[in-house]
């Protein structure tokens, strides 16, 4: 059923009401939503079912539901039903208000302080994810969204992992992520850890926030890989000793020599006033 309020067009699902369309991804439209009987603001990802049959990506879709359902964090979007007609699914999440990380580091750098705040609750959101064995595959600004407290939630579990997806040698094999994110033994294809290549990512969030531009900075797809491969950037002169320090000790090529998330949560930069946060699952 339809109904019209001013302008807008709410089209009502089961208990939802459906308003404006926040975003789009490759499968999905997330439009926010209002539970009719509280009044309760939710966001409503909408999932065509027939374009993802096509593309094989059913699997995925069961996969993204599973993961939700076993990483529930402060600090990773919280999935609160989830509903299907004949053509469509409807993943009924949190509504975070505030937008995406991209936006911010869109119009500029941010300062040191509010950066490591991001990276703490990043960090401790992907830590959590890790210890429940699962690997998010696609961190990046676009994916993290901000509430109304401006804190941070991973979202966007598409392309995320889990071990029974480890072939023999206990390695990942797909492909996947954005390629200016992606660690380099991702872009290698010979299998890798999907935990130690979020760690990567991570890194390249970190210097993001901090220079508000990207560490790895080509046009051309090959010459950015070449670059991805050994690590080649520079930090801006405005970077601290500290953040400098941390994000060398990041962005490693060699996945077995890169920072350890434990390792991450000893270094003084990162420590600075951090609590990690209660986690309920
Ligand atoms: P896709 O898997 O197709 O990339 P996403 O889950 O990343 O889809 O959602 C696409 C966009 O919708 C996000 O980048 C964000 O702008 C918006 N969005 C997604 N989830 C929420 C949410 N819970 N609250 C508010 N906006 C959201
Ligand atoms: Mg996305």
């Amino acid at each position: 059923s339809q109904s019209y309020q001013g302008a807008e067009r709410h089209v009502v699902f089961g208990k939802y009401e459906t308003g404006k369309l926040l975003g789009k991804g490759t499968f999905a439209k997330v439009y926010y939503g209002k539970e009719m009987a509280s009044g309760d603001s939710v966001a409503i990802k909408v999932i065509n079912k027939d374009q993802v049959k096509k593309e094989g990506m059913m699997d995925q879709i069961q996969r993204e539901i599973s993961v939700m359902r076993m990483v529930r964090h402060p600090n990773v979007v919280e999935l609160k039903e989830v509903m299907a007609t004949k053509t469509k699914i409807f993943f009924v999440m949190e509504y975070v208000r505030g937008g995406e990380l991209f936006a911010k580091v869109a119009s500029g750098k941010l300062k040191e302080d509010q950066a490591r705040r991001y990276f703490q609750q990043l960090i401790s959101a992907v830590d959590f994810c890790h210890s429940r064995g699962v690997s998010h595959r696609d961190l990046k600004p676009e994916n993290l969204l901000l509430d109304e407290n401006e804190d941070l939630k991973i979202s966007d579990f598409g392309l995320s992992a889990l071990p029974e997806q480890l072939r023999h040698d206990g390695l990942l094999h797909t492909q996947c992520g954005t390629p200016a994110y992606v660690a380099p033994e991702v872009l290698r294809k010979k299998g890798y850890d999907g935990s130690k290549a979020d760690i990567w990512s991570c890194g390249v969030i970190l210097f993001v926030l901090l220079a508000g531009f990207l560490p790895f900075r080509e046009e051309n797809l090959m010459k950015m890989y070449r670059k991805i491969f050994k690590a080649e950037f520079e930090c801006p002169k405005w970077f601290t000793a500290e953040s400098k320090r941390l994000i060398c000790k990041l962005l490693v090529p060699d996945p077995d020599r890169r920072i350890t998330i434990q390792a991450i949560m000893r270094v003084p930069w990162f420590c600075k006033g951090f609590s990690r946060p209660p986690s309920f699952s």
